[in-house]
């Protein structure tokens, strides 16, 4: 198999609903979806959310390394395996940036959609055979509209979602507002945490889980910013509920500074700002050996692509606390690709075991979203 071409495409896909958090909001999916091509007509396809806030690339940072970087350093290599591919794709990674990981995920699931289709093995299997038949989405609030709160935990409620994550924001009376709502339509059997998208200090945070205590949160995201490392570690040294690294999380350096800090108890592996599979398996051991918890997180808007990543990594994993993602019709107008992979009831999804990534772009839909488009070439 020769990689013969690559083509960068930028969709843009309508949202049900605006999803907000204290860094965005977002009613509409820009993602950029990679095509890789080989000598024989296959093709494979790849997937990323480029978000300035988290890895601090955007659609043209991605764009621009994907074209002058990453992926001509693909372009042309022959390939006689499904581990050729891998093992051609880890010395890049290990070169990339931090406000590279975006980009590179996009390449890398596209080469292994590829490789996987070619070689007849599922592009999970960079991460190993499944090792759980099937996995249970959480549910997750994010609007400070208590209408929607209510309407949205009303959903989930009837959807019998077990976990449900709520997104606060600076003020605690209005964070209480929101936590009462949904635990009073959910009832105690839903375990609820909250992500704060780094909107608090230390003291703020403690402040706030102090207030927050009769809710029974399971955690709480990224309460401080992403390069506060030693707030992280405050808060986590107070023990007042386990505390998971989202923004503070993107590479495997990132990584190994958490550990080192012990400034958090869980990961947010979130497979578009980690680098893509084979770094979220990287990142995934390094909290196996600290006694660290690891959680598939998702980025709003993410398209059948990354669902079917996060998929194969929460089910290869050795066990993830919760999931996130592959929220697909539930939260975009149309997903692109097909099969449709959206959650079931419960927020219950079946593992992916065909060849490739699992799902390919419907032609007609990827037409209808399609922003933009870039090929490299030899
Ligand atoms: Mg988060």
């Amino acid at each position: 198999m020769k990689l013969t071409r690559f083509d960068i495409i930028t969709v843009d896909i309508p949202m049900r609903q605006s999803v907000r958090h204290a860094l965005a909001e977002r009613n509409v999916a820009r993602n950029i979806l990679v095509a890789a091509h080989d000598e024989k007509g296959g093709i494979g396809w790849g997937e990323c959310c480029p978000r300035p806030y988290v890895t601090g690339e955007t659609i043209d940072s991605v764009k621009q390394d994907l074209t002058t970087t990453i992926l001509p350093q693909l372009l042309g290599n022959e390939l006689a395996s499904f581990e050729a591919a891998a093992d051609m794709l880890v010395p890049q990674l290990d070169s990339m940036a931090r406000n590279q990981q975006a980009a590179f995920c996009a390449a890398e699931l596209a080469v292994l959609d590829l490789a996987g289709n070619r070689f007849g093995t599922s592009a999970g299997m960079v991460l190993g055979p499944v090792q759980t038949p099937q996995v249970r989405y959480s549910g997750v609030i994010a609007t400070d509209d208590i209408e929607s709160v209510k309407q949205n935990a009303a959903f989930m409620a009837k959807f019998g979602v077990g976990d449900v994550k709520v997104k606060v924001g600076a003020s605690l009376e209005s964070n209480l507002e929101i936590l009462t709502t949904a635990r009073t339509i959910l009832g105690d059997q839903v375990t609820l945490r909250i992500d704060a998208n780094c909107a608090w200090s230390a003291a703020e945070t403690i402040r706030q889980l102090t207030a927050m205590q009769s809710f029974s949160l399971t955690g709480v995201e990224q309460p401080v910013p992403g390069e506060d490392i030693d707030g992280m570690r405050a808060v986590t040294a107070a023990k007042l509920v386990p505390v998971v690294a989202d923004e503070s999380l993107c590479s495997l350096e990132d990584a190994r500074t958490l550990i080192r800090e012990q400034a958090c108890d869980v990961f947010n592996v979130r497979i578009s700002k980690c680098g893509g599979l084979i770094n979220a398996g990287r990142i995934d051991q390094l909290a196996r050996e600290a006694g660290l918890d690891c959680q598939l997180g998702a980025q709003v808007g993410e398209a059948g692509i990354l669902s079917a990543a996060g998929r194969h990594y929460a089910t290869r994993s050795q066990g993830v606390r919760w999931c996130e993602g592959s929220y697909g019709q539930l939260l975009l107008e149309e997903d692109i690709t097909e099969p449709d992979i959206t959650l079931g009831p419960g927020g219950i999804a079946p593992a992916l075991d065909t060849h490739g990534i699992g799902v390919t772009p419907a032609p007609e839909r990827l037409q209808r979203y399609e922003h933009a488009r870039l090929t490299v070439s030899a």
